[in-house]
């Protein structure tokens, strides 16, 4: 386990009774984690590239902020490739690769595509934007599967892995890939209470060799380069990845949909720069299970702290959404004032466990 080594910046800094206390301990705590690991070097390799666009709910993704507009706006799923450096060699870590094909059956997905009845192939070629899968995007950067040594997503709504790690009868795809999960939310999407799981795809764990997946129980740093922290509140077990890039810290989860979410004093998005002018709000929450809200805006404080300023717009942190949300013209006045799009620094690399097996 020498790979994974604990952080404990962040240890005791929600423990105040008094929630302005806890933010300003996790900011502060943020501001001494973000100087150390900028000490450190950058990732060789970090690339992030559109999988698939769905409709969510306008209402969950500005939680309280959005004022009159359309009911849906769009969220752009990305894959992130990472590679780092670590004790036991280079290693090639997927964030967020979402198996969209096999994830149909989660609750909320199949009632909006129910709910469009005799019109749902049509419904759906409007609203669902199919770009590449996660298999496409990997043959297209020249990465095998079997070079993919740890999967990770910031949190598992919607996912469904049994592909991707050989559950349900299947043969793994990603042979060698570990899961690194934070504990609560491995346990908690294997029971979830309905105020969950319209979100979670039925049966997309099931069956996962236990010996494929790494549960963890704390912040933690990944060889050289790369950080797990925990940030609850999206969900249960709801965490963030952190990666050291040319461009500085880049933070990555759903806790926000857009970098208007992060900075919304400074979004066009109507009501967004009014809600937070007239309540103080740093921060707009990503919320369709609002699992622990004041730990979201708490966590989301903690994002912008660790990420820095955006080197393209120093107003705004150097956050890159998991899902981004995407202007569309059947959802109008929803485009993000500032977008982060598609990011790619630095070449691939063979590993080189594939090398000595050519
Ligand atoms: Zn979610």
């Amino acid at each position: 386990m020498s790979i994974i080594r604990r952080i404990t910046h962040f240890d005791g800094t929600r423990a105040a009774r008094r929630p302005r206390d806890r933010v300003e301990n996790v900011r502060a705590a943020a501001q001494d984690f973000r100087r150390e690991m900028l000490a450190g070097k950058p990732v060789p390799y970090y690339r992030s590239m559109e999988l698939v666009r769905v409709p969510y709910p306008a209402r969950y993704g500005y939680l309280n902020g959005f004022g009159r507009l359309a009911p849906y706006i769009h969220l752009c799923n990305r894959l992130f490739v990472v590679q780092f450096r670590s004790a036991e060699g280079l290693k090639t870590l997927l964030v967020s690769p979402s198996d969209w094909e096999h994830q149909r059956a989660t609750p909320f997905f199949k009632r909006l595509t129910d709910s469009m009845g005799p019109f749902a192939g049509v419904g759906e070629a409007l609203v669902f934007k199919k770009t590449s899968t996660v298999l496409q995007r990997l043959a297209e950067i020249g990465l095998a599967p079997e070079d993919v040594d740890y999967i990770t997503y910031d949190h598992l709504h919607t996912q469904n892995l049994t592909r991707w790690l050989g559950g349900n009868g299947h043969k793994a795809i990603f042979p060698n890939a570990k899961l690194l999960v934070m504990r609560e939310e491995w346990e908690s999407a294997h029971a979830l209470i309905p105020w969950q799981n319209q979100w979670y795809c039925p049966g997309g764990l099931d069956g996962i060799p236990q010996d494929r997946v790494i549960l963890l129980d704390h912040d933690v740093m990944l060889g050289e380069g790369v950080a797990l922290i925990r940030t609850k509140g999206h969900t249960e077990g709801n965490h963030s990845i952190v990666v050291h890039t040319p461009e500085g810290l880049k933070v990555t989860s759903e806790n926000g949909v857009s970098l208007d979410a992060y900075a919304p004093q400074h979004s066009s998005i109507p009501g967004l720069a009014e809600y937070a002018r007239a309540t103080g709000a740093e921060v707009v929450l990503n919320g369709n299970t609002l699992e622990y809200g004041v730990d979201q805006y708490i966590s989301m404080v903690q994002e912008k702290a660790i990420a820095g300023p955006w080197p393209r717009d120093e107003r705004l942190p150097n956050i890159a959404p998991s899902s981004e949300s995407a202007g569309y013209w059947l959802f109008p006045r929803t485009a993000p004032t500032f977008t982060v799009g598609d990011l790619h620094f630095g070449r691939l690399q063979t590993p080189v466990r594939h090398q000595a097996a050519a």
